[in-house]
């Protein structure tokens, strides 16, 4: 067992908008659909399109939130 383990961490390795891996303190954003990206990559392409680059679902701001990896 491994409860003590901290969620949440990325369920992807990869931003797929830079196509970088994560690294450890990275700032990362999760979707309302549970994709990752960096904050910074995906607040860029969300000025262009309020859709995530994984899915193509409907992006509402108001369900975005930040965390940092650790
Ligand atoms: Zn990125
Ligand atoms: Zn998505």
């Amino acid at each position: 067992l491994c409860l003590l383990r901290s969620p949440p961490f990325p369920p992807a390795r990869r931003c797929v908008i830079c196509m970088l891996e994560f690294a450890y303190g990275d700032p990362v954003r999760f979707l309302p659909c549970l994709h990752v990206y960096h904050v910074g990559c995906i607040d860029d392409w969300l000025m262009r399109s309020f859709t995530c680059p994984s899915c193509m679902e409907p992006v509402d701001a108001a369900l975005l939130s930040s965390y940092e990896t650790n």
